[in-house]
């Protein structure tokens, strides 16, 4: 009894310090994530000062109506206001086929009735391409179902919306970029055969009397003017700003003389030589270290340089330096070399390709015509998706969790799917299958899997990473400091930068410092030193037990902490916060992902080589790149193999 009065005396003295912390980080401010409701329980300091477990934490979310609960927090208006990354019902479906719950066949599944042609597991960019494959080359009459277990098709290519000021405004949730196509390459016909005949957009025009200061019009610093700054962690309490840091050549920057020597090393030319082509002699060097001992002997750098100043070269993979292939570093070009100046990006970034892909496949689906500006403004028309007799059905909320061939895989006719959908479980047969939801998922739920494909798909990991887009009403406090973007290096995020959006979804047709605009903060959760599959595991823990509010709460400090000199009033100035987590955001490819070790070969080669019965493998991770290119390029190969090998008669 003494015990909780003493913690019920702490409790509310610290309730108390919370609170006025709070306060003064505007957390009581009405913006528009007070929309949803049930947020005092959790938000109270006593919630945080005995922290639930992970599961705790998404029992009490699952039992709440999406976007009413304190895991999920504000997701918007439109299209995707009920899918904001992956959804609590997305996480439970996918913990039930951790646990188990369904290795053996469901034997209350509903018999839907349905035998397709072919059905695709997972709606993101490649499920999509899949089934535009499969109705292109499959031939007139063919029948094509996608199961997805979002509310939305895209995968990690989706929006949010805001409405901030009467201006709707959008961010992606993940996948945001990509490039002009070399012209007579597979993906720009690919692009032109969904209407992106253009690929270079237009995009929004200086707007305001007062200076010019350049933009980027992706979400990733470049060449527009950037500032970093300096916390407690090199000394500097109250924050040092460094503007023009690589003009000033680090002059200013609180940093041993050393480390500001070999950080400007890292923004030389390097004589280290590049891989010509993936496999040749030093493209398989690489794969045999790691990113952080490769850009450690290219640059001559220390380890606690590339740890402290270099974590972002391993952002791409989801993971810091330390646990990657050295191969990463190079993987990205690989489908040709990147323009220069020529990265794109839709004001909801590669959810413009998705919706693209869903207009092409059945043209009902998102209102009016056929324009960039349509595709981008117009609503999702939802009964469109999955209409009886229709060649191709998109079928959303939907989890597979039991895939497996009537017979023998090599002598098999048909393979019976098991989805689950609001509580219930399904099932429907396709005389065959793509596998294109991701490694995490396809090595559980085929349930007779080859030992050898599941040995491939155990080298697999796949890291966590949470978009919080943040609605702010002006940018004045970036633009006082002379920047339009900043990195720092402790907090929350490391990075952020106020772009120009491409007019086909802009509301308008300039920007200036007094323009609302979306800031991304991209979130990873590297823990040096461990392997990539351990840091996976650690960081996905930490993502999943974390209230929205107390993200919300080291969003707000970390702003404030950086601009309120400048101006930033948290209270006043953030119109709306929305967190995307992503369980399994990125492919973390490990030393020997891609040429594989000790004699065998690389995993992804061993998927993509050929079917598994009547079941292909696709999914962007196949091909160690974060492109949704290759989330393309898998998924035609898969269909190609399926058309070839499987569905002959
Ligand atoms: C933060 C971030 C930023 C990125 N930025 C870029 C970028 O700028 N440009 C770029 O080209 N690429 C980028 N990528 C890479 C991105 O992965 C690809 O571009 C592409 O979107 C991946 O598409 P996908 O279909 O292969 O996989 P996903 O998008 O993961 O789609 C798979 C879908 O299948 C679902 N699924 C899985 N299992 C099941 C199941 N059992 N039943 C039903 N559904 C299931 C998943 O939930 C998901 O909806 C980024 C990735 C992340 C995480």
């Amino acid at each position: 009894m003494a015990i909780t009065m003493t913690q019920d005396r702490k409790n509310t003295r610290a309730d108390r310090e919370t609170s006025h912390a709070d306060q003064a980080l505007g957390m009581g401010s009405d913006i528009t994530r007070r929309d949803f409701l049930n947020t005092s329980l959790l938000a109270s300091g006593a919630a945080l000062l005995n922290p639930v477990s992970p599961a705790q934490l998404l029992a009490r979310a699952t039992s709440e109506p999406a976007a009413n609960d304190d895991w999920t927090g504000y997701g918007g208006v439109g299209d995707y206001a009920n899918s904001n990354g992956n959804t609590t019902a997305v996480l439970e479906a996918g913990h039930q086929i951790r646990d188990g719950v369904f290795d053996a066949y469901p034997a209350n599944a509903i018999d839907t009735g349905e035998t397709y042609d072919c059905a695709i597991v997972g709606g993101g960019i490649s499920g999509l391409a899949a089934a535009l494959s499969f109705q292109r080359k499959a031939g007139a009459g063919k029948t094509c179902l996608v199961l997805d277990n979002h509310p939305i098709f895209g995968g990690e290519a989706k929006r949010n919306e805001f409405l901030v000021n009467g201006h709707r405004l959008l961010g992606h949730q993940g996948s945001a970029l990509f490039w002009p196509p070399y012209p007579h390459s597979f993906i720009a016909r690919f692009y032109e055969s969904i209407g992106l005949k253009t690929p270079r957009l237009e995009y929004q025009k200086w707007g305001s009397a007062e200076p010019e200061i350049a933009l980027e019009k992706t979400p990733y610093l470049g060449s527009a003017p950037y500032g970093l700054f300096f916390g407690a962690k090199f000394g500097q309490p109250e924050g040092v700003w460094l503007s023009d840091p690589w003009g000033k050549r680090l002059e200013g920057a609180p940093l041993s003389a050393k480390t500001r020597e070999e950080w400007l090393r890292t923004q030389e030319p390097s004589n280290a030589k590049k891989p010509e082509y993936r496999g040749d002699a030093i493209s398989r060097r690489l794969d045999t270290m790691t990113l952080e001992d490769h850009l450690m002997e290219k640059y001559s750098v220390s380890r606690e340089t590339v740890r402290t100043l270099l974590a972002d070269e391993g952002g791409g993979f989801g993971l810091g330096p330390d646990a990657l292939s050295g191969y990463t570093g190079y993987a990205f070009n690989e489908l040709g070399p990147i323009p220069e100046d020529g990265t794109q990006m839709f004001p909801d970034g590669n959810s413009g390709i998705a919706r693209l892909m869903v207009k092409t496949l059945i043209p009902e689906a998102i209102a009016g015509g056929n324009s960039l500006e349509d595709i981008c403004r117009k609503n999702v028309n939802f009964s469109a998706l999955d209409r009886a007799g229709a060649a191709v059905r998109i079928r959303l909320d939907s989890t597979a969790v039991w895939v497996k061939h009537n017979a023998e895989p090599a002598k098999s006719q048909f393979v019976t799917i098991a989805y689950t959908r609001a509580g219930k479980t399904y099932r429907v047969r396709a005389r065959s299958v793509v596998m294109a939801g991701g490694s995490w998922t396809t090595k559980r739920v085929v349930r007779d899997l080859a030992q050898d494909r599941r040995e491939a798909y155990d080298q697999f990991y796949r890291s966590p990473c949470m978009v919080a887009n943040v609605a702010v009403r002006n940018w004045r406090f970036l633009y006082k400091l002379g920047i339009s973007g900043c990195q720092w290096f402790e907090g929350i995020g490391s990075y952020t930068l106020v772009r120009k959006t491409a007019l086909c979804g802009a509301e308008s047709p300039t920007i200036g410092p007094d323009s609302p605009v979306v800031l991304t903060i991209k979130v990873l959760y590297p823990s040096p030193g461990k392997s990539a599959e351990q840091q996976g595991h650690v960081g996905r823990a930490e993502m999943i037990a974390t209230p929205f509010r107390e993200y919300e709460r080291q969003i707000r400090r970390q702003l404030h902490d950086m601009f309120a000199r400048t101006g930033f009033n948290v209270d006043r100035d953030i119109a709306g916060i929305i967190l995307n987590r992503w369980g399994h955001a990125y492919a973390s490819p490990a030393p020997g992902f891609y040429f594989g070790k000790d004699g065998k070969p690389a995993p992804g080669e061993v998927l993509r080589a050929a079917p598994f019965g009547r079941i292909a493998f696709a999914n962007t991770d196949l091909s160690g790149m974060p492109d949704h290119k290759s989330s393309i390029i898998e998924a035609d190969r898969a269909v190609e193999q399926l058309l070839n090998e499987v569905l002959t008669d």
